[in-house]
């Protein structure tokens, strides 16, 4: 049976990037060695990791003054390198979730945490809106994609302190004016590789302005002045960034991909707002394009267990919503095929001809 992979992270990547990292496991670029078992610090390894950064560059159009790090550790530990780095004062958060109030709970270790808006009154179920940004932070913390509630920003907002963002779970998947940005940061997962290495992208001006001691792995600058690889980077992760990246760009790069994910979410939005069944859970001017999560509607939520099990028996993998909120999740990574979610809106409309009062 034909599998539809909308896991949440780590999630379907390209074929062509998992077959051409399976043949680097058995042979690097002809060398007779595995990708493996290679020294970070030999050419070709450096060529693989410079590649990784100039794709992420070109396709993302970062600007000159910024730096692009592949990293250990998670975009988890970013929560902590971040205000390590930046936080001197006071730094304000935006909480829209999970992942944000993470970052939030780390921040404090080092400083004021002004929590600048939320949308907690709500289960997170969409984008605060009305907020003054106040100017004596140093820097302001948005979560770009909440993966879990199925909400994301629209467009790069405006912010008069240095703007840090979370793009785990939207980063390649639509423009960004990077320029708008300090940092960038995420775990590679959920777009643009496997589990492993963490993508930051770094404004270099910003840096160097606290006045705390900075251990080696944490300050950026040492990881800037080793172009990543001050201490052993994730060899095969970044190789897979690398052969996703190169899959972006040979299918058209971002303007292509957003087309591909607006034209996805909009296949399954309208489903779920047409179909009898089932109803969406974030406010539609915020819903994600990435994550796409809805509920059985008022009168059929005893029917949840029997529509995943439905779903299943169809080859949908990964369409269960997180616990804090139910329901269904349909992650709509860059590499999942529009056919995949045609085949989870048939399933959804046959459940619905066989189950609607
Ligand atoms: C998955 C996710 C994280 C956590 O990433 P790790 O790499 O597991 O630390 C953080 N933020 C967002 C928005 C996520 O989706």
């Amino acid at each position: 049976m034909k599998m539809h992979n909308f896991n949440a992270g780590p999630s379907i990547l390209p074929r062509v990037a998992i077959e051409n990292a399976a043949k680097a496991i058995l042979d690097f670029e002809g060398s007779g060695l595995s990708l493996l078992e290679i020294s970070h610090r030999t050419k070709d390894f450096e060529a693989v990791n410079d590649e990784a950064v100039a794709l992420m560059k070109e396709l993302l159009n970062v600007p000159d003054n910024y730096k692009v790090l592949f990293l250990g550790g998670g975009a988890s530990t970013q929560f902590l390198d971040v205000p390590y780095n930046l936080l001197e004062k006071k730094a304000g958060y935006i909480n829209t979730g999970v992942w944000a109030k993470k970052a939030i709970k780390e921040a404090k270790l080092f400083g004021e945490v002004e929590v600048v808006a939320s949308s907690e009154d709500k289960n997170f179920s969409y984008i605060p809106k009305d907020y003054t940004i106040p100017t004596d932070l140093d820097y302001l913390h948005i979560t770009t994609n909440n993966t879990i509630y199925g909400t994301e920003y629209q467009t790069d907002i405006d912010s008069p302190v240095p703007l840090v963002a979370d793009m785990s779970s939207d980063i390649m998947s639509r423009p960004v004016d990077v320029s708008k940005y300090a940092l960038i940061y995420g775990g590679a997962q959920k777009n643009i590789g496997p589990a492993g290495v963490t993508f930051v992208i770094v404004r270099e001006d910003i840096l160097g302005k606290v006045s705390r001691a900075l251990p080696s792995m944490i300050d950026y600058r040492n990881h800037i002045a080793n172009n990543s690889m001050f201490n052993t980077p994730p060899v095969f992760a970044i190789y897979v960034v690398k052969e996703t990246l190169k899959w972006l760009k040979s299918i058209g790069g971002i303007p292509e991909i957003e087309r591909r994910n607006k034209e996805k979410a909009a296949i399954l939005y309208n489903e779920i707002d047409r179909n009898k069944l089932f109803v969406g859970t974030a406010a539609k001017e915020d819903r994600s394009r990435m994550n796409i999560c809805f509920v059985m509607a008022p009168g059929y939520e005893d029917l949840a267990p029997e529509f995943l099990e439905f779903a299943k028996s169809k080859g949908m993998v990964g369409v269960k919503g997180h616990r804090l909120v139910g329901g269904f999740r349909a992650s709509c990574y860059n590499a999942l095929p529009k056919e995949s979610v045609e085949a989870l809106v048939a399933c959804m409309q046959e459940f619905e001809a066989s189950h609607a009062k």
